[in-house]
């Protein structure tokens, strides 16, 4: 269970993109130490951009990350670069930001070296990392290229690992591999944030992969927070439309039996979102009301959030 005295919270709340950055309107969330958060919705909804935020490595237009109570952008430098260490990012594709004319040994020891965290020896530094992330170290003088994509996906694991982080955030961090190595991974995420008390943000538009290693999910529909709640709650009590229509989706044989209608239409473009309720366009349950009125997550049950307006037509 998430320990109170020791939590970590980042909130997010600000508005209109960058250029061509995803919009993220108004999101707020917390994240509890030693928790998994999933973030879920469809590809171009403004997960991704939500993640390289909390990860430090875009900066909103408006509002805060505050890590462990603190705005980040009220640290001293010094204090805001320990932190952002403190906060690695675990990506899609693993290959992509590999540097293929490196040996391994080199891409997971590089950061660690450049910091000084490396207190002895940096080869025994580097084979531990290595061990942790499930890879022999007798592979690391290898260049990238001569892994296999799960392979691959350990060394950016082995590499986060080595600047001692206490928040992944894994952006699709499984969609590449196949099915049977995805468990594979999923597995070592939970291993390890048992091991290391790692805190996850974990984004992916497959709620199957969430439902496996999340305490709480969060559901994104271009750029607004619509429906949150502990994962079991998302999965057996959904609240929001859009979430309904996701679970519809997803090959389960539970879900499939409730007969929600799939999602109708395209994803409407993330820079001119539909007026009031974005979802309205595609929601079987729209009113006139939802084309004006962007409704506001509120409870509707201990630890659950949803934004609809059907929730106040209810009581
Ligand atoms: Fe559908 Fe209206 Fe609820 Fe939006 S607010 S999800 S359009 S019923
Ligand atoms: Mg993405």
């Amino acid at each position: 269970r998430p320990d109170l005295a020791a939590r970590l919270a980042i909130s997010l709340k600000f508005a209109k993109p960058a250029a061509r950055v995803q919009a993220i309107d108004g999101v707020s969330l917390a994240v509890r130490r030693g928790e998994v958060l999933g973030l879920v919705g469809e590809s171009g909804c403004g997960k991704s951009t939500l993640g390289r935020i909390v990860a430090g490595i875009v900066s909103p237009t408006r509002g805060s990350v505050s890590w462990r109570g603190k705005d980040m952008k009220a640290l001293p430098p010094s204090e805001r670069r320990e932190a952002k260490l403190r906060v690695q990012m675990i990506f899609q594709n693993p290959y992509a930001s590999l540097n293929p004319r490196r040996k391994a040994a080199d891409i997971v020891g590089e950061a660690p070296r450049v910091h000084g965290l490396v207190g002895g020896d940096l080869g025994t530094f580097v084979d531990e990392q290595f061990r942790r992330a499930g890879l022999d170290p007798a592979l690391k003088h290898r260049f990238p290229h001569q892994f296999s994509g799960g392979q691959r996906q350990r060394i950016g694991i082995a590499r986060a690992l080595a600047v001692q982080p206490e928040f992944l955030v894994c952006d699709e961090a499984v969609a590449a591999l196949d099915v049977s190595i995805q468990a594979q991974i999923l597995n070592l995420f939970m291993d390890l944030r048992e091991r290391l008390n790692l805190t996850y943000l974990f984004i992916s538009h497959d709620l199957g992969v969430v439902e496996h290693i999340s305490d709480r999910v969060a559901i994104m529909y271009l750029g607004r927070i619509v429906e949150e709640a502990p994962s079991e709650e998302i999965f057996a009590r959904a609240n929001h439309p859009y979430t309904r229509a996701l679970l519809a989706e997803v090959p389960r044989i539970e879900t499939t039996k409730r007969g929600f209608a799939a999602i109708k239409g395209e994803l409407p473009s993330p820079l001119s979102p539909p007026s009031g309720c974005h979802f309205h366009p595609r929601c079987p349950h729209a009113m006139p009301r939802c084309r004006t009125e962007a409704p506001r997550l509120k409870v509707v049950a201990a630890g659950h959030k949803s934004a609809c307006h059907l929730n106040d037509a209810a009581v």
